[in-house]
């Protein structure tokens, strides 16, 4: 078995920085990017994480917005460029970022493999981490960059509709022709809600964006845009009960349920967005690193990326529950690889 310096499991912002600077070292860095699966698109786990789920991204430093066509054009590999969405000119758009992250990590070396990580061993060294197709590797040292996927409410009609009007993502399902014209449905309050609800009024007649509470979450700017959209209809103080429509149709409504007086309502629509937060995506981590009760990684030191094993290193939203923001990610997957490279250093590796 071929044993790596480092491994890198997850391709979001923290594990593209974290390949970068690891790269950069001579570290030879091996990426686990996750597979190109339908599971994992439902599960919303693809490659490139949630960033490549989003539209524009305006809070990123560096990237103002601007026409950047000829910049993607010549820093992106015309196979990967061919697949992109066309570029909108109001500035990078989540998946442009992100390519253009795995293409940094590509250009200083770093292997990547388009598989998911399923298993490890965390209680030998070297470390021995297997991927789906049954390939295991070998590492010195792990940085863990998985990330968190959005949250399902659990409502059994809920998963009754997944793939025909349910959905917790816009930007990958919002286009499709059922959501074309037609009343839409947001359940949640924070600054992706708002988001999801924005991007939907591109395609729907009308979305309602539901909160349990009578104020939103999201940041003001964000707040700001959802109350002065003429397109969405903001529907406080409830929550979905339940997601209605037939075999045949898909989803055709929703029953919604008061958070203060047990009043019930329903509403036509033809699809519902889930935007209620995130999971950790660390099942593969049960009972080999230590974790919070909400499944996040725990970090042992403080301003340090350090994980219960030593040698293994953790970066992003995966670790993150509190900023959860793309830069702050991309940081700390830097601080990882220069973790990861001085402890491997310290055991002359
Ligand atoms: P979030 O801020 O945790 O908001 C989750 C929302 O879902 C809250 O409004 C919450 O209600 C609601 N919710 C949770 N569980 C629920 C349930 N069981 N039933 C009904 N509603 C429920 O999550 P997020 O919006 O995904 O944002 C995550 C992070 O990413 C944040 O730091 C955010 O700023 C960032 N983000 C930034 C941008 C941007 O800047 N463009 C875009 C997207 C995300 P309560 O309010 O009552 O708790």
């Amino acid at each position: 078995m071929e044993v790596e310096k480092v491994v890198i499991v997850g391709s979001g912002p923290a594990g593209w920085s974290a390949a970068i600077y690891a790269a950069r070292a001579e570290l030879q860095p091996l990426v686990f990017e996750g597979a190109i699966t339908d599971e994992n698109r439902i599960a919303g786990t693809l490659p490139l994480g949630q960033l490549n789920l989003t539209t524009e991204v305006e809070n990123y430093a560096g990237f103002p917005a601007g026409n950047l066509e000829g910049y993607l054009d010549s820093a992106i590999t015309t196979s990967h460029r061919l697949n992109m969405a066309p570029h909108s000119k109001h500035g990078i758009s989540g998946p442009e970022l992100m390519e253009l992250m795995r293409q940094q990590a590509r250009n200083f070396g770093t292997r990547i493999i388009t598989d998911d990580i399923v298993r490890v061993d965390l209680k030998r060294h070297p470390f021995q981490l297997t991927s789906a197709r049954g390939e295991t590797v070998g590492a010195l040292s792990v940085i863990v960059a998985t990330g968190a996927r959005a949250n399902y409410l659990g409502l059994p009609s809920e998963e009754a509709f997944k793939n025909r009007g349910v959905s917790a993502c816009a930007v990958c399902d919002g286009a499709l022709p059922r959501f074309r014209h037609k009343p839409l449905i947001v359940i949640g309050g924070g600054d992706s809600a708002v988001e999801e609800a924005t991007y939907l009024t591109k395609y729907a007649s009308r979305v309602y964006l539901v909160h349990r509470r009578d104020k939103l979450r999201a940041s003001k700017i964000m707040a700001q845009r959802a109350e002065e959209n003429s397109k969405i209809e903001l529907v406080w103080n409830h929550t979905l009960a339940e997601v209605l429509g037939s075999d045949e149709q898909g989803v055709s409504g929703v029953r919604l349920q008061g958070t203060l007086k047990p009043d019930s309502k329903t509403l036509e629509a033809a699809g519902v967005f889930l935007a209620i937060g995130h999971t950790p995506n660390t099942a593969f981590l049960q009972g080999q690193l230590e974790l919070t009760n909400k499944n996040y990684i725990v970090l042992t030191r403080p301003n340090r990326t350090n994980t219960s094993v030593p040698g293994v290193f953790a970066a992003g939203d995966v670790a993150d529950d509190y900023y959860r923001q793309a830069i702050t990610s991309a940081g700390s997957g830097c601080m990882a690889a220069l973790d990861a490279e001085r402890w491997l250093a310290e055991r002359e590796h």
